[in-house]
């Protein structure tokens, strides 16, 4: 099979010729209808410092993903050959402490599909029945893939609770844009998102932002004064401290954009005397959040996200349009 695959430790990587793996007793293979390009996938692929103390090449890329169950191992009972399914990206051990009590999706033996193991820029993968999702059947493999980072939204947004609130989400990126939508959906009074790139406001505006601000030519703390809500989506050291300073007392600031680097903040007087709570989110609850978001995606339309699909063969340049803002999600395509 093709796959695209870190087969040194350098930035880059390379479309290869594989055998088709095998499921084990309590996995699946699946044959990968679309996947798409993530953040993670960038950052692998220029070989950032995170990725350089977190991947061992030789390692299949890509992690979101919707397909076909193509065999099933020994043991699965609870899929089928032909099944239409996604997956849940964060793989658990199901016996650690933190996955006895409920929170799988923070397993402390966590592993991550594409990053830890093999993953679904590749013709079929291998997946554990355990974090098989099985797909609303309207859904279209371009949108399917995108539940993950759906999810990501999903879970943010539920995290901070938005009813009747006044929302900031700091970030354009997919799952910021996403979260606006959410919020809309889940009650929130206003939306307002900050972003860098007018193409990505402006579909934050068509996904339902109330209000949009380009950070690079707008002040943001002369347009919004005060919010209830903050979701950091950035991890912009920037966005950060401007999130903390326009949040009201007793306020919720959601911390899920990854900071490069530690990013210094006034405890005393942004979060004590504010008596704000703070909260990181990561990934999805496992399944809550996908059921979630199966119900908000009858309401709301991802397609206008989906702005690129390619063939399997040209993920360098669906890379460079992602890294260059002149996408906001690439499909790529490996049959
Ligand atoms: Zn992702
Ligand atoms: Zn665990």
């Amino acid at each position: 099979m093709k796959a695209v695959a870190k087969l040194t430790p350098v930035p880059g990587a390379a479309l290869i010729d594989v055998k088709v793996p095998t499921p084990m007793p309590q996995e699946v293979l699946i044959r990968v209808a679309a996947t798409s390009i993530c953040g993670t996938d960038l950052h692998i692929y220029d070989w950032n410092k995170w990725a350089q103390g977190r991947i061992n090449p030789p390692l299949i890329i890509g992690h979101e993903l919707a397909g076909y169950v193509e065999e099933i191992g020994s043991e699965v009972d609870s899929f089928s050959v032909g099944d239409y399914v996604s997956a849940e990206t964060h793989l658990y051990c199901g016996h650690c402490k933190t996955c006895c009590n409920g929170k799988p999706h923070i397993c402390d033996n966590l592993r991550i599909i594409g990053v830890d193991c093999n993953g679904s820029f590749a013709q079929y993968l291998t997946v554990p029945e355990n974090v098989l999702w099985k797909n609303d059947p309207s859904l279209p493999p371009e949108i399917a893939t995108l539940q993950e980072p759906f999810g990501n939204a999903v879970h943010t947004v539920q995290t901070a609770d938005v009813v009747g609130k006044r929302v900031v989400i700091f970030g354009d990126g997919p799952i910021g844009i996403m979260a606006v939508s959410i919020a809309k959906a889940e009650g929130a009074e206003t939306v307002l998102l900050v972003g860098l790139s007018d193409v990505r406001l402006e579909i934050g505006l068509a996904m339902g932002a109330d209000e949009v601000i380009n950070a690079r030519r707008e002040s943001v703390a002369e347009i919004i004064k005060h919010t209830e809500v903050v979701l950091e989506m950035s991890g912009s050291p920037i966005a950060i401290k401007q999130g903390f300073n326009l949040l009201e007392n007793g306020g919720i600031f959601i911390a899920f954009g990854l900071p490069d680097a530690p990013v210094p903040i006034d405890i005393s007087e942004e979060i004590v005397f504010k008596e704000i709570t703070v909260k990181g989110v990561v990934g999805r609850e496992i399944f809550s959040t996908w059921e979630r978001g199966q119900q908000l995606l009858q309401q709301i339309n991802l397609a206008p996200l989906v702005t690129h699909q390619l063939p399997l063969a040209e993920y360098e340049r669906g890379i460079k349009l992602q890294k260059n803002y002149e996408a906001v999600k690439v499909i790529l395509l490996p049959h």
